[in-house]
């Protein structure tokens, strides 16, 4: 299952690629969507409904 996601400002076909999320002032890796035109990062839903938290409470548990 593909999803293909349009920059809006650029109409160009966004990648995945690595992003430097930033949460509570400490940085992480992640591999969301980006516009290779301008840079514009695609938020799935599911990440900025707080999935992202919990991608780094697990990192903090071990
Ligand atoms: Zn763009």
């Amino acid at each position: 299952m593909s999803q293909q996601i349009q920059c809006l400002k650029c109409n160009v076909e966004m990648k995945l690629g690595p992003v430097e999320a930033t949460y509570l002032n400490s940085k992480f890796p992640v591999q969301l969507l980006k516009c290779p035109k301008c840079g514009l990062v695609y938020i799935p839903e599911e990440l900025a409904r707080g999935k992202m938290l919990e991608v780094e409470k697990a990192l903090e548990d071990k």
